[in-house]
């Protein structure tokens, strides 16, 4: 069965004025949130999308934030080099080269799977926004462009008092430590001979350096003094 409609209030002439006017008030009442941007810009949250740097160094051409982009927006270009063995004897390796990493902002939908899926952290967001060209192909940045955008990615924030240290920082540490233990001169130890005359040599008493034996005592006349008097 249909539900009976309320019946019609009977309508107040200039009600309609009155609640506008009220509106009106309010809204005029309430501060204003208009940035005026250009001239102020706006502060931004640290994890702003606004632009994707690339860490050129960590990037190993795996190829995986060019398969798992949605738009296929991402290009890599890259070739094989043969590494020589490090030891005598050893296998030579293959490792790939980077020729060109490029991203189509014009195709971007900035949903971020890219730096999710990057095993190396050669991605990152950055809050640049200002980039908008007035040629499409311009908004194709190359990887000298995205390295760029690397200067405008914010630090990470600290972490947490007592917070594990991340895998990173210890690793690099340990590297350095290595590289400075390979880096410092060798300690030689004193040959035994050096040691055995060392054993040998009269130790003298403290306090009685030859110094204070050659000088005269204060009491003592001079050597040249004698009988002068
Ligand atoms: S943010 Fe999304 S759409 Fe843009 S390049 Fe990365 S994966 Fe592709
Ligand atoms: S996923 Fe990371 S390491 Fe792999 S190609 Fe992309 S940027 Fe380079």
């Amino acid at each position: 069965m249909a539900e009976s409609l309320p019946p019609n209030r009977p309508r107040i002439p200039g009600s309609g004025l009155v609640k506008g006017l009220a509106v009106t008030l309010r809204t005029m009442t309430k501060k204003s949130v208009t940035a005026q941007y250009p001239d102020a810009q706006p502060d931004l949250p640290p994890r702003t999308r606004g632009v994707i740097g690339l860490f050129e160094e960590n990037c190993t051409v795996c190829m995986l934030c060019a398969r798992e982009c949605p738009d296929w927006c991402i290009y890599i270009d890259s070739h094989k080099e043969t590494v020589p063995a490090a030891t005598p004897g050893g296998r030579e390796r293959s490792r790939n080269v980077l020729d060109r990493f490029a991203i189509d902002f014009s195709l971007c939908m900035y949903c971020g799977i890219c730096i999710e899926v990057c095993p190396f952290d050669a991605l990152f967001w950055s809050p640049e926004f200002e980039y908008a060209e007035t040629d499409i192909r311009e908004l194709t940045h190359e990887r000298d462009k995205l390295r760029e955008w690397m200067w405008t990615v914010p630090a990470p924030p600290a972490l947490d008092p007592g917070a594990e240290e991340p895998k990173e920082l210890a690793t690099a540490r340990k590297t350095a430590d290595k590289l400075a233990a390979q880096q410092a001169p060798p300690v030689t130890e004193p040959h035994a001979d050096e040691q055995a005359r060392a054993a040998e040599q009269p130790t003298r008493p403290q306090g009685d350096s030859k110094q204070q034996t050659d000088q005269p005592k204060p009491d003592q006349p001079k050597p040249g003094q004698e009988g002068s008097e």
